[in-house]
């Protein structure tokens, strides 16, 4: 089995990943960066986003699992006291893999430019490059409503507890395969009017976006930031590739929003 090892970069995380690539080559495993079957993350939630990104393009070839080295993530669930248990159970054991849902953004261009394919793990989030953000939203082909304020989110299940979870938005189990559109402080008077409420949209509807006046926005992917100038439209769905984690041990989804959020004692 070919592996490699993503680390966060600091001193802790860096020493994890080089006594995890050691005994993994003990093991007989073979270390590949370019053509991994499962990659290892050594940091938080924020280093399995960036090796995500990293190994999109082979999605279905290659399965995640997470270590932390700061607090319990929910991407990374193993601490580096477990990476003995960690490293045996990757080199002895047949693993099994669980999917979780992905989000689908499409960038289309005024002008007929060549439209842009993301795919987010977590969240993309639209924000306006100056002054409010004035976009129309059409849900399934219908206009839903224009909205007026400093952005929106739209977030995957397993994205749900980040960004979104700030803006007031629902946690949704990976299990669903839906999306979620949550409002950034949006413009709420007698003539200005939005839903107010976070919407969840299930895997065969589209979410579209269509600029009002000013044409240029800051998209967020993740951990990335791109300007994109000239948009016509971006439209939102439940990708058709999922990302796949290695699962050695039960940690069930709840139990990790319970530690994370409420408390890790038992
Ligand atoms: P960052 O600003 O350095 O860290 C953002 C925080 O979000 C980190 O504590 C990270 O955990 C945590 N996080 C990432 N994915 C998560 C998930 N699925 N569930 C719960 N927490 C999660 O940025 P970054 O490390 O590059 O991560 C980018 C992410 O930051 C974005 O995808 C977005 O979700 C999040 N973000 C949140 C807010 C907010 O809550 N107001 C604002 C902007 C961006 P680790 O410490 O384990 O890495």
């Amino acid at each position: 089995m070919k592996f490699s090892i993503t680390s966060k970069g600091d001193s802790q995380s860096n020493a994890l990943m080089h006594k995890m690539r050691t005994y993994l080559l003990d093991f007989d495993l073979v270390y590949d960066e370019s053509q991994p079957d499962i990659v290892i993350s050594v940091g938080g939630d924020g280093t399995l986003l960036y090796a995500f990104h990293r190994y999109s393009s082979r999605l279905d070839k290659t399965a995640f699992v997470g270590v932390h080295t700061g607090h319990l993530g929910f991407y990374a669930d193993w601490v580096p006291s477990e990476i003995e248990k960690l490293v045996i159970a990757i080199a002895k054991t047949p693993y099994q893999v669980i999917e979780y849902p992905l989000l689908e953004v499409i960038v289309r261009y005024q002008h007929g430019g060549k439209e842009s394919r993301y795919l987010a793990l977590n969240e993309c989030t639209v924000k306006s490059v100056e002054g409010t953000l004035v976009m129309d939203v059409e849900i399934r082909g219908e206009h839903f409503e224009r909205f007026r304020g400093d952005g929106l989110c739209i977030s995957t299940p397993s994205g749900s507890t980040a960004y979104n979870k700030a803006l007031g938005g629902a946690i949704i189990h990976p299990s669903l395969q839906s999306i979620q559109l949550a409002e950034m402080a949006s413009i709420n008077n007698k003539v200005f009017r939005t839903i107010g409420s976070p919407l969840i949209l299930p895997g065969h509807h589209t979410c579209m976006l269509k600029p009002v006046n000013r044409p240029d926005f800051m998209v967020t992917i993740d951990h990335l930031t791109l300007l994109h100038r000239d948009l016509k439209s971006i439209q939102f769905r439940v990708a058709k590739e999922k990302v796949r984690f290695a699962r050695f041990r039960p940690f069930p989804f709840w139990k990790r929003v319970h530690d994370s959020f409420i408390s890790d004692a038992d």
